[in-house]
This record gives structure tokens, C-alpha cells and sequence, in this order.
């Protein structure tokens, strides 16, 4: 099996290369991955000047001067001479839970995967200011979904958003299916000046949690489970068709 890898926090953060290694025992390794950190990148990309891959030092390791997006795009659409079988995410230095998929480049870097063979993956390390930072955790627990996927398949196009609690693996409770919760609104902007007294601004951290009531992936975390929900692109709300439909009536008399 060939395993495409990628993140949203650079080719060398710590959460990629325990992702690499704990994914070599399942099949071949390719990571592809952003040159430097582009957390928060979204789905964006890069349409206006062109990409550039560079070979690290380390073996099947690339980087891009690009998004998430841009490095599983690459790598799915012509970079390489042969087909990846799934794209596995991260494991990203922070929690992706509710909301957070909308913005997140982990989750992203998985959506691009969608149309390979097996579903995409995004594994996020719950972290927190003075959490432990236990990538390895989060790199079992890939390793563990990726090989109960060889053993048992789901059906596709699916992506699974896993979310692994800061602990030792030993501490991990167990694994749930899970429903995205939500968050409030984000905490406001903070104004600041920059040292020639010029107003910036910061976008303010994710607001806290609004839903995070049974089912969902923060209640799961919180309890010390690996949340796994699995996503879906379709964002249409169907249920507003009909009332959409008869609010556009006439509109064009
Ligand atoms: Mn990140």
C-alpha cells in the first residue's frame, strides 16, 4: 500500500515524522508536505504564481512552497509517476473539533485525498499550552485506524477527522464515532502596533465550546477517547430546498 502524508504545520514539525514512522510499518511512505507552517490554510490554493517541490534529506520526504491543498493536489494529480492508495494528515500540533474543520489545513490536506482508493484521514493531537505533546499517541492511533482499513473497509468517498487526546498511549480510553460539535463565535480580534507604530491586528483564539453535548468529538476527547468523525463535502442543506425555492418566487417578474 502506498500512503500519501501530509500537514498542515510544516515537513518538520514533530507530528509528521511520528506519523511518518509509525506509518512505514503499514506501507510505502511519500510525504508531501508545506515548507513551513500554513495552519489555518483552509482549502486554499495557489493559483497565481507556481509551485516549487524540493526533496528533503531524509528519503520520500518533499516539500512545497504551497498549502496543504497545494501538496496533495501535487501529489495526486501528476507529481508523481505512480497512484497513492490514501492520504493520511498530520498529526497536527492542536485539536481540530466542531467548527475548527472549516479552517483547518490538516483537514484540508485529507478533503484533497477524497477521490483515492481508501478514505483520507486527518488525525489532530488535542494539545494545550502545557500538554505533553504526545505525537506518538497520535501516530499509534493512525496506525491503528489505517490497519483496521486494510482489514475492514468503509465506504468511500469518506473522510475520517480523528482527534487524539494529549496522553500517553497507555491512557488513551478507547475509540468513538462521533458527530462534529460547535463552538461560539471566536474571541475578538487583538488590536496591537507594530514597531513603527502602525495598528495590526491578530486574529483572537477559537471560541469555546457551544455544543459539547453526547456525541460529540469534545465530549469524546474530554472523556479521554480518539474521536473519530467522518465527513462529508456535501454542504447542501436539503432540508432548506423547499423554503428557498418558494422564497425565490417571482423575484424575476
Ligand atoms: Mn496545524
Amino acid at each position: 500500500m502506498k500512503i500519501l502524508v501530509s500537514n498542515d504545520d510544516g515537513y518538520r514539525a514533530p507530528g509528521i515524522t511520528a506519523l511518518r514512522t509509525a506509518l512505514s510499518t503499514l506501507g510505502d511512505v511519500t510525504v508531501v508536505a508545506p515548507d513551513r507552517n500554513r495552519s489555518g490554510a483552509s482549502n486554499s490554493l495557489t493559483l497565481d504564481v507556481p509551485l516549487r517541490v524540493f526533496e528533503a534529506s531524509e528519503p520520500n520526504v518533499h516539500f512545497v512552497q504551497g498549502t496543504p491543498t497545494d501538496c496533495v493536489h501535487l501529489a495526486v494529480s501528476g507529481y508523481f509517476d505512480f497512484e497513492h492508495d490514501m492520504v493520511v494528515s498530520g498529526v497536527n500540533d492542536g485539536a481540530n473539533l466542531g467548527d475548527d474543520v472549516l479552517y483547518s489545513g490538516t483537514v484540508a490536506a485529507a478533503i484533497e485525498g477524497r477521490f483515492l482508493g481508501l478514505p483520507a484521514m486527518a488525525v489532530s493531537l488535542c494539545t494545550s499550552p502545557d500538554s505533553g505533546r504526545h505525537f506518538d499517541t497520535g501516530a499509534e492511533v493512525a496506525r491503528r485506524l489505517v490497519a483496521r482499513l486494510l482489514a475492514q473497509r468503509l465506504d468511500r468517498p469518506l473522510i475520517l477527522n480523528v482527534n487524539v487526546p494529549d496522553v500517553p498511549w497507555d491512557q488513551v480510553r478507547g475509540f468513538r464515532s462521533t458527530r462534529l460539535g460547535f463552538r461560539h463565535p471566536s474571541e475578538r480580534i487583538i488590536p496591537a502596533r507594530d514597531p513603527h507604530g502602525r495598528a495590526v491586528y491578530w486574529v483572537g483564539p477559537a471560541g469555546p465550546q457551544q455544543d459539547a453535548g453526547p456525541g460529540t468529538d469534545f465530549e469524546a476527547v474530554s472523556e479521554g477517547y480518539v474521536s473519530v468523525t467522518p465527513l462529508q463535502i456535501d454542504l447542501t442543506r436539503h432540508a432548506a430546498l423547499p423554503a428557498v425555492k418558494t422564497w425565490l418566487e417571482g423575484i424575476n417578474d
